[in-house]
């Protein structure tokens, strides 16, 4: 578990560092970047400020998407993801105009995925795989309260308040892998936007509750939201994400509105045969968050940079992808044998480019508005056409970004769609209401 100093001060290291890199967070963007970097020969403090080695992220409904598979199969969790049950996370989606239900082509490979598994079994097991990483040395009830300024006002390090009392950290670079509220961000006075998220969400894990296809289902009720998702050891999760507007009602009696409204959905799954174990819990207000990934001698990660909209259930994916990006801009550098700064703003540039339009798409959709029109145009088409299901599935994976997504080609195919299912339905049945190019 903990060995303090392990990989400190030692010969042949800049002597002026007890680590090459600190990394505030053993959650799944710091454990991440810990073992990452580690394997690239850079020495690594992994800080977590709680003790237990099994605890776990409780505010998550963890399905994790497919732009993730990469980055878990480098860090070789994969073969112990599938050994403890973790479920590919196919999907369906619920919209207006029926259920759009992404699957291969006939000759084609599986869809990319990834998995849903509960975070009680994935974070223990990507913070364990830290420790026994060579050159990480996980320091578990270490939290993290202040940093160390060098010359210019450059963060060279840490503190941290423990158990055996105050500690200082000294490292070329500090990594805030620490949640939402980033302790690191807010200690270096890091620029940051907030946006407002006008939804509210309620979760829950049941037993005995199958789910159509034994596939996660997602339900676009436009406002509200819900989505239900298989996981490890016949563990279904349950979430509702109704508009704010609804929350005075539904605060009256929490437990009976979230029944309600599970029920009320289009293909419930039986919630009322179904086993609940674990608390309804949730959250009231949360915000999106955006941060300069960057600041001299500090590099954000995962929620520290980006906090998403929980109803997009991307945030894990991402926390995954950014401790890899972060690790190839700077691995080189941290260790002490390239312009660190200059490798900071290579991460930056990337973490904007690849998340700065997902982001823009989900404060607009944090609105709890109903679709726009060119949501309208795809949602509809893709309810109608396997193509347009298929190329949804990569954005809802986060394979590509929204320039790919709604790119000026799928565009056209999409309006092609609905325009030949108003020919079929208008000479099906004179009577049948009219669908515009655009879905209604
Ligand atoms: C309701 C809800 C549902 C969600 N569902 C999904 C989903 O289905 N799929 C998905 O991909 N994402 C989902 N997310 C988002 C996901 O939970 C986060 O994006 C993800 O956990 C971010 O990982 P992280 O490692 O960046 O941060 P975190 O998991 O938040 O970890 C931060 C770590 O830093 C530690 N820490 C914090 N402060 C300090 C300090 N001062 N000193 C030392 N240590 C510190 C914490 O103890 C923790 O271990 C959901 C979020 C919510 C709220």
């Amino acid at each position: 578990m903990t060995k303090p100093g392990s990989a400190g001060r030692d010969a042949g290291h800049d002597a002026g560092y007890d680590y090459d890199v600190a990394v505030c967070g053993a959650s799944l963007a710091g454990s991440a970047a810990a073992i990452l970097l580690a394997r690239s020969g850079v020495r690594v403090a992994l800080l977590e400020r709680r003790s237990d080695p099994d605890a776990y992220k409780v505010l998550c409904t963890h399905s994790v998407t497919a732009n993730a598979y990469p980055v878990l199969d480098e860090l070789g969790l994969v073969p112990a993801l599938e050994k403890a049950g973790a479920v590919r996370n196919h999907a369906r989606w619920y919209t207006r105009w029926g259920w759009i239900a992404p699957r291969a082509s006939a000759a084609g490979p599986e869809l990319p995925y990834a998995y849903n598994v509960r975070r009680s079994v994935l974070d223990p097991l990507i913070r364990s795989r830290a420790e026994q990483t060579p050159g990480v040395d996980l320091l578990l009830g270490h939290h993290v309260t202040g940093l160390v300024r060098g010359a210019g006002g450059r963060t060279v390090g840490l503190r941290a308040s423990t158990p055996q009392g105050e500690r200082e950290i000294r490292a070329r670079l500090v990594v805030g892998a620490d949640g939402k509220d980033s302790a690191v961000a807010k200690l270096a006075g890091v620029a940051e936007r907030q946006y407002e998220n006008t939804r509210f969400g309620y979760l829950a894990h049941f037993r005995n509750l199958p789910l159509h296809g034994g596939i996660g289902q997602t339900w676009f009720l436009e406002p509200d939201m819900a989505y239900a998702f298989p996981n490890d050891d016949g563990v279904t999760v349950l979430a509702v994400l109704p508009d704010k507007k609804r929350l005075p009602a539904f605060r009256e009696d929490v437990e009976e509105s979230f029944h309600a409204f599970v029920r009320a959905l289009p293909e419930a799954p039986p919630i009322d045969s179904a086993e609940r174990i674990t608390k309804i819990i949730g959250t009231v207000n949360y915000p999106l968050h955006s941060r300069k990934p960057t600041a001299p001698g500090i590099a954000l990660i995962g929620d520290a940079a980006l906090t998403g909209d929980p109803l997009w259930g991307v945030g894990c994916g991402w926390a995954l992808e950014s401790a890899q990006w972060l690790t190839e801009a700077v691995a080189t550098a941290a260790a002490g044998r390239g312009d660190l700064d200059r490798s900071l703003a290579a991460y930056a540039r990337k973490h904007r480019r690849r998340l700065r339009g997902h982001q823009f798409m989900a404060v607009d959709f944090a609105k709890a508005r109903p679709f726009n029109p060119v949501e309208r145009l795809v949602f509809s088409a893709a309810a109608r056409d396997e193509s347009v299901a298929r190329h949804m599935h990569l954005f809802a994976q986060r394979l590509i970004g929204p320039l790919r997504f709604l790119n000026p080609v799928m565009l056209a195919k999409a309006s092609a769609v609905n325009i030949r299912h108003r020919g079929a339905s208008a000479s099906a049945s004179a009577s049948a209401p009219p669908y515009g190019a655009d879905g209604r």
